[in-house]
């Protein structure tokens, strides 16, 4: 099959012909249909940890299944799938609490390059070509655990659904589960790029009041404005924190930090009114630190992680699809591009000059 493999960080992925092993135990092979293209991808081909290659990226896929292995019951042949990007092994103490996004043996497998058991499904001329987050979708074909693969109805497009298989859905679990944002409240929105935006149409999905969506660049605030923003702040001509204060009348009830920078995390915290809750869901660098003054302590505000938006993938997925069939999430607005395996490359360079997620669909 082909594949987009990272020879070496920040060199141009190369499409190529890889072998795909035969599912395992608990695993599931799935025909891609679609992948979305994430942040995540692009600070790993960039470098920001070191990871081993060959290695094939993409962690938003959406395909139909064509085999499973041993033991599989949740999936068969011909099912329409999502594949989650954390893919819970349903055991350990996270997932039996109900927390599977913080999965302990799926985290592993993020960024070590290999599946749930600690080798590889993907090879080149006998050599191990490596995971990534043990789905590995830059590919026509990809072997992922069963714990990934969430069935959903047939009936709508792959190519739409792809994103909910991480950025959209992060964006949708940080408004739904993180924040359990209430009807009319004040929210803020810090960076309006993919998850953002999902954040912004969340929040006007959960009827919120004022939605605050502040950006550096004017097409993405324009954007923003289509998915459901009452207010929208350029933080590179005005400052944001001032000027959400004066739109909220004294601070906002709850803010969302998309980006992943110590400077946009002191502003959410800055942003806050008192007893305000701040959701950090941008994946900062590892090593990020940021400073939080001692009297947003005093005056009670919260500020909580999310990861992947604290979704459950097997309970949120097919509920997010439901949204899209009814009409009320809009898919069709937050993918914005789409691409060839052999325009992966363009896919990657687009992502922070472009409003909206692109996503690749398998011809
Ligand atoms: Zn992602
Ligand atoms: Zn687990």
């Amino acid at each position: 099959m082909k594949a987009a493999l990272m020879r070496a960080q920040r060199e141009a992925l190369v499409v190529e012909e890889v072998d795909l092993a035969e599912p395992g135990a608990g695993e599931v092979a799935v025909r891609l249909v679609a992948t979305g293209v994430c942040h995540t991808d692009k600070a790993a081909w960039r470098g920001n940890r070191e990871l081993k290659v060959p290695m094939v990226l993409g962690h938003e896929g959406a395909g139909i299944v064509e085999a499973v292995g041993p033991a599989v019951t949740s999936v068969a042949p011909g099912d329409h799938v999502v594949l989650a990007a954390i893919a819970r092994c349903g055991r350990c103490e996270a997932c039996v609490r109900g927390e599977p996004w913080l999965c302990g043996p799926a985290g592993t497998t993020i960024f070590d390059g290999t599946m749930l058991d600690g080798t590889t499904r993907l090879s080149q001329g006998g050599r191990p070509v490596y995971h990534f987050f043990s789905q590995s979708s830059f590919a026509e074909r990809a072997v992922v655990p069963e714990g990934a693969a969430v069935r959903v109805r047939s009936d709508v497009p792959l190519e739409r659904v792809a994103t909910l298989a991480c950025g959209v859905a992060t964006g949708l679990g940080a408004v739904f589960n993180a924040a359990k944002v209430p009807i009319g409240a004040s929210v803020a929105v810090i960076g309006c790029g993919g998850v953002g935006a999902s954040v912004i149409a969340g929040a006007d999905i959960a009827h919120a009041g004022m939605i605050v969506g502040i950006d550096v660049a004017e097409d993405k605030l324009a954007y923003a404005r289509t998915l459901g923003a009452t207010h929208t702040v350029n933080a590179a001509e005005e400052d944001a924190v001032e000027r959400v204060r004066a739109l909220s009348g004294g601070g906002i009830e709850i803010g969302f930090e998309c980006v992943g920078g110590a400077r946009t995390m002191a502003q959410l915290v800055a942003m806050l009114r008192p007893a305000g809750n701040g959701f950090i869901v941008g994946a900062a660098p590892p090593g990020t630190t940021f400073p939080f003054p001692t009297d947003g302590f005093i005056r009670n505000k919260h500020l909580h992680g999310v990861l992947l938006g604290n979704v459950r993938p097997s309970i949120d997925i097919p509920r997010y699809v439901e949204l899209y069939a009814k009409g009320r999430l809009p898919l069709d607005r937050l993918v914005t591009r789409t691409y060839g395996l052999e325009g992966i490359n363009d896919a990657l360079a687009a992502m922070e000059t472009s409003a909206g997620r692109g996503v690749v669909v398998f011809a």
